[in-house]
């Protein structure tokens, strides 16, 4: 059906005829299967990127494909002027499974990022009485949402946002971690809600002191703010909880998944919420026409059904502390720190002799371990949530022999 072609065709097809907004390692990649891939050579690696996140359970996990085929031969896309079969009981099943009153299904996470930030306007006009057109949202420095023309307005990222202005108002940025500055921003009564990474993933697996999701849910309460948690890299069972809010026990007023949401099969992404602010939205007034197709219902529902069903939390907790254990225990003064929770983890990589983050993920794609450089000096390791001690130990050997051999 589709012809074979070589790394370096591929390579070359991209570059001449694909925009050249991202920057990837040279591997081409044809096949996956749990904590692993493939290149078009046959050579194995270690994925520890797992799409940022977004193949929690595993490459092409086989329940997850039997639904998505099953689905896709039955009906794909009716759109939302009608009913189907499936929605509905994914929406019953995910909103128990969550424990939301209602869900509003989008696809990508930036499209749910955009969603919940129309819903606390909403809520703030209509519910908490914010004079109109003067909402404002709370954001963090360092944040990442997504790439859309109003989550890059408040992006603290120059790449993200030189040159795509004029931007979208209605911010408020304050440094994460900082709940001195939040409590004087949600002191501002236009204030509608609070927009936060429980971990900030992009930037580097940043994590938070302790306390300060419960205690900035707490000050958010005080003064009628949403507390909107973007779950969608830190959610569906990554750090090693459900959710990264459980680890605080913070029930957000909003939750934003997507990636994991999935298995990584299909663009599937959420926002969950009480009636009271869900139903502020009415027919006509927000909507997309692929949000809630049958084939995204069915496969989410498998998505979810395999993280309790194969206790992929649990195993994220126990895999990611031997992980940080065996990265702390490399003898090299290349690594400066190793941070993180669950199985979102990242290392620190001080430059040797002109060799950085990018040179060791070089190397370890040599050696079979695909992990990428996130703001020059960090590097994320991320594996599927699928990965067993033995995958770990031996991923943790090839990352030890990679660094020392600079
Ligand atoms: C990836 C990500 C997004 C954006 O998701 P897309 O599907 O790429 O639009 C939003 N928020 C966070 C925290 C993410 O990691």
């Amino acid at each position: 059906m589709f012809e074979k072609i070589t790394s370096q065709q591929a390579i070359e097809l991209e570059d001449r005829y694909g925009a050249h907004n991202y920057h990837p390692l040279p591997v081409v990649l044809s096949k996956g299967e749990g904590p692993f891939v493939w290149d078009v050579d046959g050579k194995r690696y270690f994925d520890f990127l797992s799409a940022y996140s977004a193949v929690n359970q595993g490459h092409c996990h086989p329940r997850i494909v039997d639904t998505l085929i099953e689905q896709s031969r039955t009906l794909t896309l009716t759109s939302r002027a009608f009913y189907n079969d499936a929605l509905g009981p994914y929406e019953k099943f995910v909103t128990a499974y969550f424990g939301y009153d209602k869900v509003l299904p989008m696809n990508t996470g930036a499209e749910a990022v955009e969603t919940a930030l129309k819903l606390a306007r909403r809520w703030g006009y209509e519910k908490k009485g914010i004079p109109s057109n003067e909402a404002k949202i709370i954001v963090c420095k360092e944040n990442f949402h997504g790439r859309t023309t109003t989550v890059i307005s408040f992006s603290t990222d120059p790449d993200a946002r030189i040159n795509y202005g004029p931007y979208t108002p209605g911010f408020i940025t304050i440094p994460y971690n900082d709940l001195e500055a939040l409590e004087n921003a949600v002191k501002d009564p236009t204030v509608a809600g609070f927009l936060v990474e429980p971990i900030q993933g992009e930037a580097g697996v940043n994590v938070p002191d302790e306390g300060f999701l419960a205690k900035g849910y707490a000050l958010c309460k005080a003064k009628n703010v949403l507390y909107i948690a973007d779950e969608v890299q830190t959610g569906i069972a990554r750090t090693g909880r459900l959710l990264a809010c459980d680890h605080e026990n913070v029930k957000p007023d909003m939750l934003i998944l997507g990636k994991a949401l999935s298995g990584g099969m299909y663009p599937v992404s959420a926002v969950l919420a009480n009636d009271e602010i869900m139903l502020t939205i009415k027919p006509g007034q927000h909507g997309s026409t692929f949000g809630g197709n049958p084939v995204a219902a069915r496969v989410a529902i498998t998505a979810l059904e395999v993280i309790k069903d194969e206790k992929l939390a649990e195993n994220a907790q126990r895999m990611g502390e031997i992980f940080r254990k065996e990265m702390r225990a490399i003898p090299s003064d290349m690594i400066q720190l190793v941070r993180g929770k669950g199985l979102l983890n990242a290392v620190i990589i001080k430059p040797k002799d002109g060799k950085e983050a990018w040179d060791v993920c070089m190397k370890m794609a040599e050696n079979g371990l695909l992990a990428k450089p996130t703001h020059q000096h960090i590097i994320r390791f991320a594996p599927p949530l699928v990965i067993n001690e033995a995958q770990v130990i031996e991923a943790a050997e090839i990352i030890k022999k990679s660094i020392l051999a600079f």
